[in-house]
């Protein structure tokens, strides 16, 4: 199926830059968000990653404009109806993804392919609150999404080969390299990358070293771009907790549960970059 209008539910970190990758494609996009507020944010996010490129030389100013005009944002999910292929990349919590699968089932045309950003939900779950389970795939991109080349692809029980082929072209038409994956909670990135990130916390809660130290330690004896408590900032503590959560739960093994010092930082609403304090504070 040639997909023509593309839509992202969620403009935060994630949405806004696979409404990004996707509008860069050529895709006309639409980019939902619950509040004006969080939707002007990820517009305005875009256009600053987009004019770094132009500053660099990488981007003529006239795409960058062509590429913002592909996209349509709005707070308005009914204007799903318009896409035929939906990526949601809201908030990691199953309550919230459950409700927005539910409602684009009512939206969306019964062809309409609707994909899941998540980290770790297991992709049959969400399925489950659709009557088309063989359109749900998992469509899992790497964080910042216009720099990271890798689209893990993961299909449920129920997904069908023409889904999954659907989804290969569309990675591979933004440019991104798709791995697939089975259907288990964290799928395969989070299921290597969290518990690593969870044990860097459980160095830090049990006095091993120094939150420099650690970072330091896999930076430069291990080569990783970024230190593990750093790179949990990126990402999200919120979100990290809640891949261990769904790690921990769903595997039934307690070699996954979430360090106590995460989710003492989550519950002190320390998020990381997104809100300017985690393990290290931004401005
Ligand atoms: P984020 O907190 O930056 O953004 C989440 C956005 O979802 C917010 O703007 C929020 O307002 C919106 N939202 C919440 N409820 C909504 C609803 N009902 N309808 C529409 N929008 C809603 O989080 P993020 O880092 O962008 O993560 C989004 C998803 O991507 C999660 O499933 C996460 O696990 C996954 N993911 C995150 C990373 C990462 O490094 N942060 C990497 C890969 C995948």
């Amino acid at each position: 199926m040639e997909v023509k209008t593309f839509g992202v539910v969620g403009a935060g970190q994630m949405g806004n830059g696979i409404a990004q990758v996707a509008a860069a494609s050529g895709l006309a996009v639409i980019m939902h968000d619950i509040r004006q507020e969080f939707v002007d944010r990820g517009v305005a996010t875009i256009g600053k990653n987009l004019q770094r490129n132009v500053d660099k030389g990488k981007l003529a100013a006239a795409d960058k404009d062509a590429i913002l005009g592909r996209i349509k944002a709005t707070t308005t999910l009914g204007d799903m109806a318009a896409a035929d292929f939906v990526v949601e990349a809201a908030s990691e919590n199953e309550a919230i993804k459950f409700t927005i699968f539910e409602n684009l089932e009512a939206i969306c045309a019964p062809h309409v392919i609707l994909a899941s950003n998540t980290s770790s939900i297991p992709i049959g779950r969400i399925a489950s609150h659709t009557k088309r389970p063989t359109q749900v795939i998992g469509m899992h991109f790497m964080n910042p999404v216009p720099v990271m080349k890798l689209v893990e692809v993961i299909c449920g029980l129920a997904t069908s080969l023409e889904t999954l082929a659907t989804t290969l072209a569309l990675t591979k038409r933004m440019d991104k390299t798709p791995a697939q994956a089975n259907d288990f909670p964290g799928f395969i990135a989070n299921r290597i990358l969290l518990p690593m990130i969870n044990e860097a916390i459980f160095c830090l809660y049990h006095g091993v070293g120094a939150k420099e130290d650690i970072d330091t330690v896999m930076k430069l004896g291990m080569n990783h771009p970024m230190g593990p408590l750093a790179l949990a900032d990126l990402i999200g503590l919120d979100t990290c907790l809640a891949i261990m959560d769904t790690l921990h739960q769903g595997l039934g093994d307690s070699k996954y549960r979430p360090c106590p010092l995460l989710r003492q930082y989550v519950e002190a609403g320390w998020l990381g970059r997104k809100n300017g304090r985690g393990f290290y504070t931004y401005e």
